[in-house]
């Protein structure tokens, strides 16, 4: 299918155009974030009947309009112009000062611990590519250096270069609190929870916060095929450079790429209220079937062909043949999220490989080499 179809009113039509302004575009977006529990229609409804009490002229035509656009403009195409990567144009000693715009749990009430989406403005002062880091320095006192700032913490950014206000002046991250469980007791101790992620979690629209960065070559979306393969495997927050890259291929309308390969997402979490941007991702699974495959492994509540936990690498196991060739094919892939997914891939890759009669070593060194490969873990 050819990406010149419509996408579907839910996630993407319904932003622009209401009034025409960014802000209303991310108030928009933020009820399909917080109202997990309702379906598309429900949200539509709600949506639509919030705008409805002032501007139901303009909504009823705004939606007639979406149908026939494909996809979201985005500004300042300057963004596209740079050839170099933007690289640490803010560092620790001189960060950058931000705004939060917001913050939103985008988990449901049954996922273990929490995790936010939050939007910065940076107004257009720390631009960054999809697949960058920022890194945020938490206000406060480094306690291992009494005087001195807090290190930084970096975290993905999970919007494309334009932000979720396609205005090009924010970036989004998704972030998880990191509490502390006292493993005699399984109580948590909050005087141990994450500073930087709990900063984050807790701050208002309107406060301040530290950035640096852009930081990252290895996570970059690599352009120059509009139809290459682009193999994505996440665990939680990890899926937040992949939602950069969906949005950019899927959501906005970029004149200098015009995607019409295949991307294809496996997403592990451990049950379906942990799922992160479930509903955007599906909306381009029913837009662009041809272009979108979208595989979810739910550890707590699926199992996998032996009775166990389903996790990633079961489903990667799945599809294996598949994926086996489509790396032969050039395929990229990409791993992004906690450092302990790893090991458990890498042995899942290696059985197939040797199923195959194939040695995973010289796979993989291959693999590395054609670039391939990438890996962002935390
Ligand atoms: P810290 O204060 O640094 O604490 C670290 C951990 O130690 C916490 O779990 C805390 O609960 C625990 N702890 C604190 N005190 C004690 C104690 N006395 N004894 C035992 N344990 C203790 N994270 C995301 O959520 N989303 C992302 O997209 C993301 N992207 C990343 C990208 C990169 C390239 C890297 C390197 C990391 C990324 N991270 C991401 C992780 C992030 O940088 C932070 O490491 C994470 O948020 C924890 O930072 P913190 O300041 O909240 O916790």
């Amino acid at each position: 299918m050819a990406l010149s179809t419509p996408l579907s009113q839910m996630s993407v039509a319904l932003p622009i155009g209401i009034d025409g302004s960014s802000r209303s575009m991310i108030k928009v977006q933020s009820v399909s974030f917080t109202e997990k529990s309702c379906g598309p229609l429900l949200r539509l409804d709600t949506v639509s009947r919030k705008l409805s009490l002032k501007k139901r002229s303009t909504v009823c035509m705004s939606l007639q309009q979406q149908a026939s656009r494909s996809k979201v403009s985005v500004t300042p195409l300057e963004l596209e112009e740079p050839k170099e990567t933007p690289l640490n144009l803010y560092r620790p000693k001189e960060p950058y000062t931000a705004k939060i715009v917001s913050v939103e749990r985008i988990v449901g009430p049954q996922a273990p611990g929490e995790t936010c989406h939050i939007v910065i403005d940076h107004d257009g002062k720390v631009p960054y590519w999809e697949g960058q880091s920022y890194g945020v320095i938490p206000p406060g006192e480094n306690p291992k250096k009494p005087g001195a700032p807090h290190n930084v913490r970096l975290y993905s950014i999970a919007s494309t270069r334009y932000g979720d206000s396609f205005d090009g002046k924010t970036a989004s991250l998704c972030v998880r609190r990191a509490q502390y469980y006292d493993p005699e007791t399984g109580k948590e101790d909050p005087s141990k929870a994450g500073v930087c992620s709990n900063f984050l979690c807790n701050a208002k629209p309107g406060d301040k916060v530290q950035i640096t960065g852009p930081s990252g070559k290895v996570m970059l979306l690599p352009e120059e095929d509009p139809k290459a393969t682009h193999i994505m495997i996440a665990t939680g927050t990890g899926v937040a450079p992949f939602r950069g890259y969906l949005r950019r291929m899927f959501m906005e309308d970029v004149p200098t790429f015009k995607f019409d390969g295949l991307a294809w997402l496996f997403l592990g979490v451990a049950n379906s209220d942990s799922l992160l941007y479930d509903e955007e991702f599906s909306s381009y699974l029913k837009d662009y079937p041809e272009n979108f495959r979208y595989d979810k492994a739910l550890s707590r509540e699926e199992k996998n062909k032996k009775g166990g936990k389903m996790y990633v690498q079961d489903k990667i196991e799945e599809y294996s043949d598949e994926i086996f060739k489509l790396l032969d094919n050039g395929a990229h892939i990409y791993f992004c999220g906690l450092k302990g997914m790893m090991p458990g891939i890498q042995d899942t890759l290696k059985r197939v490989a040797e199923e195959r009669g194939e040695s995973w070593e010289q796979k993989l060194t291959q693999l590395r080499k054609n670039k391939q490969w990438h890996v962002e873990v935390y």
